[in-house]
């Protein structure tokens, strides 16, 4: 164990292939997208997930991007996201025109609120994007039934759910499209990327299209058309073959990436639990017919100024530990379109209590037994 470990909050897990494919898809030849690695990252997440189709993006920001433009988001149109998330759930909407409709969390899981959800739909409402938050399943059922009754698309922001499940079945596969994150920060990374979702076939197409520039390359390399051309609008979201190498030696090692992020959860949760009940601190809920995917582990704590001096009292005895989302709707961005302090008391009040604790796979049990003794030691 070494002092850096435990200073550091997160770090990017390596398994091993990483420069052996990555190498391998240099010797290729084949550095620029869709090459043999970007094809194989594709079928690994159609096959294990059970989507329609999969594509690999630069950046979950930019898969968001592409599920803005496959909705045909216009000025005018309101989407309806929750306040405690990252920027990127609701600037993909907003580059667009579109108006954002924040709204709050349930205090037990810190994902969007469905019993609220409905009073926040208007005839404007064009899509509702719930965001598994930690990976852990939103209530899907009932957001489907109000947004199939009301005429409204889901997408999901499963940034932090890829291998969740919610009832059984995979996050990322219940709206018509999900974004992935492949950023350093999340459970499997190239430094930079994402993907695309893709469960509503009738999206597929124009999916492909978006991230090819406007142009029907994908159809033309398949040989369905003899010359490819511009047919729509679209930009670049094609991460290099050399990334999609990187992120091969992850996928591929999925099951021992998160066995190993499970058993850190369950140590801080074995560790802290007793102490959570006596200091009123609240640990992360999961409700029984989620499996979570293991992304964080975070404390509640009772007040803002008792988490400040959780996270001082760490830092003295050099653990690095963090706060995450500030409400949206209290942002300057969010000002402008309207927010006003209240509108999200749950947001408003998990932003300034929640701590996340150093989770990553270079971890020991050592690690985190000095992790857990310290906080042991914080009395108030
Ligand atoms: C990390 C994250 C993103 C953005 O991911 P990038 O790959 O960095 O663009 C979006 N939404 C949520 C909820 C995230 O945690």
């Amino acid at each position: 164990m070494t002092e850096t470990l435990r200073q550091t909050f997160n770090r990017p897990v390596i398994m091993g292939n990483e420069l052996h494919y990555m190498a391998e898809a240099i010797a290729g030849e084949k550095l620029s997208g869709d090459g043999p690695f970007t094809k194989r990252c594709h079928s690994l997440l159609e096959h294990e997930l059970g989507v329609q189709k999969a594509l690999l993006t630069t950046s979950c920001t930019h898969a968001l991007e592409i599920m803005a433009l496959l909705l045909d988001i216009r000025p005018g149109d309101e989407v309806i996201i929750p306040s405690f998330t990252f920027v990127s759930t609701v600037n993909a909407f907003v580059l667009r025109g579109a108006k954002p409709v924040f709204a709050d969390v349930r205090l037990d899981t810190l994902n969007l609120d469905e019993s609220k959800l409905e009073s926040l739909v208007t005839p404007h409402t064009k899509a509702i994007v719930p965001v598994h938050y930690a990976g852990v399943g939103c209530e899907m059922d009932a957001i489907l039934e109000i947004a199939i009754r009301r005429g409204v698309r889901v997408v999901e922001d499963n940034a932090h759910g890829l291998f969740g499940r919610y009832k059984g079945k995979y996050l990322g596969t219940f709206g018509a499209l999900a974004a992935q994150s492949f950023h350093e920060t999340k459970n499997f990374t190239c430094g930079e990327g994402g993907a695309l979702l893709i469960n509503d076939p009738a999206l597929a197409e124009r999916a492909e299209i978006i991230r090819e520039k406007g142009t029907n390359r994908s159809r033309f390399f398949r040989g369905q058309v003899d010359k490819y051309t511009w047919v729509d609008i679209g930009s670049s979201y094609l991460p290099s073959d050399v990334l999609a190498a990187f992120l091969y030696a992850q996928l591929e090692n999925r099951e021992k990436i998160q066995s190993h992020r499970q058993k850190v959860w369950v140590t801080y949760q074995a560790g802290l639990t007793g102490w959570a009940a006596r200091h009123e601190v609240q640990l992360p809920f999961i409700p029984v017919y989620c499996e979570q995917a293991y992304h964080m582990f975070y404390l509640l704590l009772p007040t803002l100024d008792i988490r400040q001096a959780f996270i001082a009292h760490l830092r003295q005895r050099g653990i690095h530990s963090v706060f995450h989302y500030l409400p949206l709707h209290l942002s300057d961005m969010g000002l402008q379109f309207g927010g006003r302090p209240g509108d999200c008391p749950v947001t408003e009040r998990v932003s300034d209590q929640l701590v996340r604790l150093p989770f990553h796979n270079a971890l020991t049990e050592d690690d985190q037994q000095v992790i857990i003794e310290a906080i042991l030691e914080f009395d108030f």
